[in-house]
């Protein structure tokens, strides 16, 4: 067996593993109580850290820390708190006739001692949240969130310690190196959010102990607009989904497809609605953050200067600073298929367009590169909507708006293959972390024990007729 009497982290996991039992009998009452103390540190106790934190991490503007970090993981406790009864209920299965004089059900029993891994670009959410589901389904769980966002990890870490005990919740904050050690120790499930690069190690990481793994991956998430569309209202929720969070959104549009025949009013649109959202001078207005650090700053500058270099034309934007991080709302045409703006995710807000005009050209691009996190639609034509839906893969689809299926907890979130491995939020986050355990009572005498050894003739005959009729 392996020794990790030296990992850094060795002492804490032990204490969990040791604790894990404990946790794991607590009743939904207990876990409920767990789920409001968290509620009412993200609604009243620490609100005003996390918008503080927030702001001095990439000026996450107070709205969009409400709306898309803390009403998230509010929503999905109040969820949990409405489901989680009924999901921890030993689930009653049918009993095939061969099988008469006995019952069966499923016991979701929790998977022991989790990993939560996390990204900077809604680091609320994006640990919180799986958190939520990993408590709802009875685990210890060890916490790291990103580097990126030290102000928000602080503040995290100090919410985590004030209301729960380490054998039970532990955060730990720290550089890569930090996530590295965790991902050598035997975890029970591992839940990353990330990219698909990190996905890779994780997996890999993970492959050692046979640790099951929630991946919430990312990816080019493409958006097909087209002339049967409402192009002002389509350009007004485009622009919303794409400039929020200053388009570092895993499920943000990351390039569009329009018809041909819609580009003046498309551009027109987009002109009319950047300056009524974030007006003449987006770096002044309150509504529009910033990119987490240098290090991505610079990335999305160099991949504008490349597209720049290989004849792209930039339609609307194009300005950025770099002392404040800031790049301007950009919306960019003829961008050549082999720039870094089309070979990797944008994470950022610059919006390229390619423009088509058969709806099967869209479709084999779509299906030519990694199954995207999200596709959207912007359509009045119900075949041509159906077409693409049966003709592609996506994680998620949204018809005529952009990100809103991440807020429906009764839907699944997450990717596929290049985008994912499954899935988070209400029933199937609470399923992540839990193991479907069979269990099979026998209450009197079972039908297979008349065909116990020696086989006889009869016996044969028995099993040839339960073949034929059961
Ligand atoms: P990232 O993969 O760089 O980092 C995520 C986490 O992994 C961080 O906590 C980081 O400390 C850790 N990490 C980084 N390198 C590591 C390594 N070599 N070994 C072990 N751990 C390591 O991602 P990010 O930059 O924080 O976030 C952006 C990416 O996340 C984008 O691809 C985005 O699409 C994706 N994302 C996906 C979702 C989703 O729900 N599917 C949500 C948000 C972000």
């Amino acid at each position: 067996m392996t020794d990790y009497s030296d990992n850094r982290y060795f002492e804490l996991f032990e204490k969990q593993k040791l604790n894990q039992f404990a946790i794991g009998r607590t009743t939904y009452k207990e876990r409920i109580k767990k789920l409001n103390r968290l509620k009412e540190a993200l609604e009243v106790t620490y609100k005003q850290d996390i918008r503080e934190a927030l702001f001095k991490d990439f000026k996450k503007p107070q709205l969009e820390v409400d709306l898309t970090e803390i009403y998230p993981v509010i929503d999905e406790i109040n969820f949990v708190k409405s489901n989680l009864k009924s999901w921890l209920k030993k689930q009653k299965v049918d009993t095939p006739i061969a099988l008469l004089g006995s019952s069966s059900w499923i016991r979701h029993e929790p998977k022991g001692v989790c990993l939560i891994i996390s990204p900077w670009n809604f680091p609320v959410n994006l640990s919180f949240g799986p958190l939520v589901s990993a408590i709802a389904a009875g685990n210890t769980v060890i916490l790291k969130p990103s580097e990126m966002t030290p102000h928000t990890s602080k503040v995290m870490h100090a919410i985590i310690k004030d209301l729960y005990d380490e054998n039970d919740i532990a955060l730990v904050e720290g550089e890569v190196e930090v996530s590295q050690a965790l991902l050598k120790l035997p975890f029970n499930h591992i839940f990353f959010t990330g990219s698909p690069q990190v996905g890779k190690i994780v997996m890999k990481a993970a492959s050692a102990h046979l640790t099951s793994v929630t991946l919430e991956l990312g990816g080019k998430s493409p958006v097909i607009i087209d002339d049967t569309s409402h192009i002002d209202k389509a350009v007004k929720k485009l622009i919303f989904g794409k400039f929020v969070n200053a388009g570092q959104t895993c499920i943000a549009p990351d390039y569009v497809f329009i018809n041909d025949a819609i580009k003046p009013a498309f551009i027109a649109a987009f002109k009319k609605h950047i300056i009524a959202f974030y007006s003449e001078t987006p770096s002044a207005s309150n509504s529009y953050g910033r990119i987490v650090n240098e290090k991505h700053f610079k990335r999305l500058k160099g991949y504008l200067d490349d597209a720049i270099s290989r004849n792209a034309e930039i339609a609307v934007g194009g300005i950025s600073e770099e002392k404040d991080h800031y790049i301007e709302p950009t919306l960019v045409f003829d961008v050549s298929e082999d720039s870094e703006l089309m070979q990797n995710e944008i994470f950022g807000p610059i919006l390229p367009v390619k423009t088509y005009t058969n709806i099967q050209e869209v479709i084999d691009y779509i299906n030519s590169k990694g199954k995207p996190l999200a596709l959207y639609i912007f359509s009045k034509n119900k075949k041509q909507i159906n077409t693409i839906i049966k003709n592609t893969r996506a994680g998620s689809t949204c018809i005529n708006h952009n990100l809103l299926q991440f807020l429906n907890h009764n839907l699944p979130f997450g990717g596929s293959n290049t985008s994912g491995i499954g899935k988070s939020h209400g029933y199937f986050g609470f399923l992540e972390f839990v193991n479907q355990r069979s269990v099979l009572k026998q209450h009197t005498i079972s039908a297979v024990d008349l065909l116990l050894p020696p086989y006889t003739n009869f016996k044969q005959k028995i099993v040839d007729l339960t073949i034929k009729w059961f």
